[in-house]
This record gives C-alpha cells, sequence and structure tokens, in this order.
C-alpha cells in the first residue's frame, strides 16, 4: 500500500513559519505535519511512501532520509519548478503503484485510512474522494454527489448566493488510480481539484467517500493556531472513526426550521432563529449532528425526491452560512395510509424507518460508529420521544413547531425546554463538551 504526499507547498500566508521551512514542516505538537501523516499512515499498514516535493526539499529529505526510522520506505521525487497538485503526480509516474492514497502535505487529519481504503477497494472509481462539512462551505468548492456515492458535479467557488448545494467540502484526501495518468497531459501545471477532478465527476468516475473526521489546512496563521489546539486538546484523535461519538438524532421541521403544513417547496425552507447557532456548538462540542425526519410528503405526491433534495442542500447553505453543519440526513419518504389521490404508491406502505420506529436511528449508527450513551434525542412530537425511547437514549422536547402538544404522560418527554438553544444548554451542561 502506497500513500503519495504533496509536499511541494510553499506556505506564503505562513511567512513567518515558513521562510526556512518548508510548509508541510511546521509543526503541530511539536511534530512536523509531514511526519504525522507519515506516522499515520503506517499505523492503518502502508508501507510505502512518496513524498512529491519542491520548496525547500532538501530539508524534507535531511528530516526523513529512507525512512527506516519511521519504519517504513520513503522516496522522493523533486520538481522545479513546482507543477501543481496533478503535476507533479504526473511527473513522479514512474514511481506510482496502480492505486494510492494521496495527502496533501498541509492538511492535518487523523483518519482512519484503512477504511477508505477498503470504501475505495469495493466501490471502484477512478478515484474515491474523502468529503467532509465544514464552518464555511460558501468559501469552499463542494462536491455533490447521488445516494450511491457516485460525485455528480464539483463546484467551485465562488457560487451564486441563490444556488443550494450540499455541504461537502473535499477534503485533500483520495484514493487514486494509477489510470488517473491518462488524464493528465504532461509537463502542465495542473490542479487536481481545479483541472481534473471536475470533467471526471462530469464522467461519472469519481466516488465520494463521507467522513465527519478532522480535516484542516493550516494555510493561514489563524488556522495554524486552531489546529495546534484542537492537537493538544486531542480532539483531533476524538473525531477519527475509531472512536466512537455520540450523537445528537435532530427532528427538522419546527426543530431546526420554521414548521409549515406540508413543506414541499425550498422558499418554504426558513430557519428557525437560534438553531443555527445551537447546532454549531454541537459541532464544536464534538457530537455528531444527525437529523432524522419523516418526510410523507414524498408518499402524498406532495415533494418529489428532487425537490427535496433541494430543500435540505438550503438547510445545509443556511446553517453552513452561520457556520454550522450537519453530519448526516436521514429521512422517511413513506407514509402506511394508502388511498389518495396523487399519491405514490409504491411508498405507500408500512416501512421500518417512519419514526417512531427505528430504521433511521439504526442505520445512522451503522454509519457513524456511533455511542448511543450521551446521545440525545430532539423532537417537537411525540413520535420523536418515543422513538428515543425505543433507542434508550434521552428525550428533550422543544416548545417551538407542534411544541410537543401530542404528548401524553406516558410519552413524556425528559425535558421540555423552549427552543433547540436550551436543549442544547441541557446537552452540553450535563453531557459536559468534549466527550472521551
Ligand atoms: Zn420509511
Amino acid at each position: 500500500m502506497q500513500v503519495v504526499i504533496l509536499a511541494g507547498g510553499r506556505g506564503t500566508r505562513l511567512s513567518e513559519h515558513t521562510q526556512t521551512i518548508p510548509k508541510p514542516m511546521v509543526t503541530i505538537g511539536g511534530r512536523p505535519n509531514l511526519e504525522h501523516q507519515i506516522l499515520l499512515a503506517r499505523r492503518y499498514g502502508f508501507t510505502s511512501v512518496l513524498l512529491l516535493v519542491s520548496h525547500l526539499a532538501d530539508r524534507i529529505e535531511s528530516h526523513f532520509g529512507c525512512g527506516k526510522r519511521f519504519g517504513l520506505e520513503i522516496s522522493y521525487c523533486a520538481e522545479d519548478p513546482p507543477l501543481g497538485t496533478a503535476g507533479a503526480l504526473h511527473h513522479a509516474r514512474e514511481l506510482l503503484q496502480d492505486r494510492f492514497l494521496v495527502l496533501y502535505g498541509d492538511v492535518f487529519s487523523e483518519c482512519d485510512l484503512a477504511r477508505l481504503w477498503a470504501y475505495h477497494a469495493g466501490n471502484p472509481a477512478l478515484a474515491t474522494l474523502v468529503v467532509h462539512p465544514n464552518d464555511h462551505p460558501d468559501d469552499s468548492d463542494l462536491v455533490d454527489a447521488d445516494a450511491d456515492g457516485t460525485i455528480s458535479a464539483i463546484y467551485p467557488k465562488p457560487r451564486p448566493e441563490d444556488q443550494y448545494l450540499p455541504n461537502k467540502v473535499n477534503a485533500g484526501v483520495a484514493v487514486i488510480e494509477r489510470k488517473i495518468l491518462a488524464m493528465i497531459p504532461s509537463g502542465q501545471h495542473l490542479d487536481l481539484a481545479r483541472d481534473i477532478f471536475p470533467a471526471l465527476a462530469r464522467d461519472g468516475r469519481l466516488r465520494a467517500y463521507h467522513s465527519s473526521e478532522y480535516f484542516k489546512d493550516f494555510g493561514t496563521p489563524d488556522r495554524l493556531v486552531r489546529v495546534r489546539l484542537d492537537y493538544d486538546s486531542g480532539k483531533t484523535a476524538r473525531l477519527s472513526r475509531g472512536h466512537s461519538r455520540p450523537a445528537v438524532f435532530l427532528d427538522r421541521d419546527g426543530v431546526i426550521n420554521k414548521e409549515v403544513a406540508h413543506l414541499s417547496d425550498p422558499a418554504q425552507m426558513e430557519l428557525i432563529p437560534g438553531s443555527a447557532e445551537s447546532i454549531r456548538r454541537l459541532n464544536e462540542a464534538g457530537y455528531l449532528a444527525i437529523v432524522v425526519t419523516n418526510q410523507p410528503v414524498v408518499a402524498r405526491g406532495e415533494c418529489s425526491l428532487d425537490a427535496l433534495r433541494l430543500i435540505h442542500n438550503k438547510m445545509e447553505t443556511l446553517l453552513g452560512r452561520e457556520h454550522a453543519w450537519i453530519d448526516a440526513l436521514y429521512f422517511c419518504p413513506h407514509h402506511p395510509d394508502k388511498g389518495f389521490a396523487g399519491e405514490v404508491p409504491e411508498l405507500k406502505f408500512d416501512c421500518g424507518c417512519r419514526k417512531p420506529k427505528a430504521g433511521m436511528f439504526e442505520q445512522a449508527i451503522r454509519d457513524w460508529n456511533i455511542s448511543l450513551a450521551g446521545s440525545y434525542g430532539i423532537g417537537d412530537s411525540r413520535r420523536d420521544v418515543m422513538a428515543a425511547r425505543r433507542m434508550g437514549i434521552a428525550a428533550i422536547g422543544v416548545k417551538t413547531g407542534s411544541g410537543c402538544r401530542d404528548c401524553d404522560a406516558l410519552d413524556s418527554p425528559d425535558w421540555l425546554v423552549d427552543d433547540l438553544g436550551e436543549a442544547v444548554d441541557i446537552i452540553l451542561a450535563s453531557g459536559g463538551r468534549e466527550q472521551p
């Protein structure tokens, strides 16, 4: 297993740190980032490292040598002048194995590389890109993928304000087939993300791997400070897929967005004031924010799946503008009662996902390595309370939306509070932030 690290970055915005050291050699926790990456790769079974170097390459080579000290084999390919991320790969073509992992030397992460590698092996594509939600999607290139994970398009920034896309950002980690070299013209300065991936996405040859692990480039002084703090506090390791994390399962209508009868048009999607701020606090504390929502409007024929997708994209966009994100969203499009005009007959059945049933929660647990201990459910109806009970997690009811007015003595929430903000207050106070 080979890992290729793009380590040619100059780091102009970090000038006081990088005049004499190349950007990937900037230290985090007293160790150069490149060394973190090499040790991470070794931990997940990689034995061969190829460093694509340019700026101050001698500083990198003298630190790592042949790799013996780090327990794996390290080789180098130097470009002068720099050729961009795609140009550098093409330049190193003779040294590449048939399949390799690519890391950017200026991104810090502790993601589970073995799981990513296995995902790519089981889901063939020319490349699998790790995508993740971040707290500034408007300022990021965004990736859109079909339900099966095939990337349908990549949307570079800047974009029109009313273009609603999911908050999925290219994390700068990918598994790539050597065959991709045929798509890269030789001897040119080309960037993978800008010049190569968009065309491959249009041809359906890329796949997205969704992650909520820690990925952050430290390309500005502010970001470097943040990455160092997160590393020192242990947050970067805690967010790794191998550690189970508590989740907050959020109902959608009346909890995050204003309740509208039979919401079916993106124009009707408006956040409840304060909900983005509340979700942002969950993000910062390391909780997975998972939306679980019954959407029988689909079965009733009132809202197409395309419209529902746009509604959710708008919700993610509005949250993103307030620096909040949801890690995943599950919806039930079904409804049990047949016999209405306009309905979609194949969605009219008694499914296993419609709350208060547990199907969406169980799927989320399989997808995200969730620990139910310390997890919560938040909703505005009896169904939400019953679903949380069924999962054995604490239920918080909110007075927004339907206000839990259908709850009876048997199915009443553990707390009934004014809104999502108060619910998050309870979670952060009782569960404590920064869960182990
Ligand atoms: Zn369902």
